[in-house]
């Protein structure tokens, strides 16, 4: 993290920002990663639906990016999905 911070120093001029990454799961739009400028503190609004959410820190990072951005990672019907394809392969065992 120290060596992160020293990087973010030196890119400050041109631009960059220390960020970081969290996961989300929000029951509407499934799971997410979202970009934030800040540490969460353990929940974070749904950028898709404004809810607030339990978050889980994925790590820090560097960005030239508006914050926040994220990525839909598994939608509810693909955890939905993967859910029963794991119960029906450990029912079988
Ligand atoms: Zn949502």
């Amino acid at each position: 993290m120290e060596r992160l911070h020293e990087i973010a120093l030196k890119l400050i001029p041109e631009g960059f920002v220390q960020c970081s990454y969290i996961s989300i799961h929000c029951r509407q739009h499934g799971s997410l990663r979202v970009r934030v400028d800040l540490e969460p503190s353990g929940e974070h609004p749904c950028p898709l639906c404004g809810v607030l959410c339990s978050a889980v820190l994925l790590g820090h990072g560097i960005t030239k990016g508006l914050s926040p951005a994220f990525d839909v990672v598994c939608t509810p019907t693909q955890e939905a999905a993967r859910i029963w394809a794991s119960h029906n392969r450990n029912s079988k065992q």
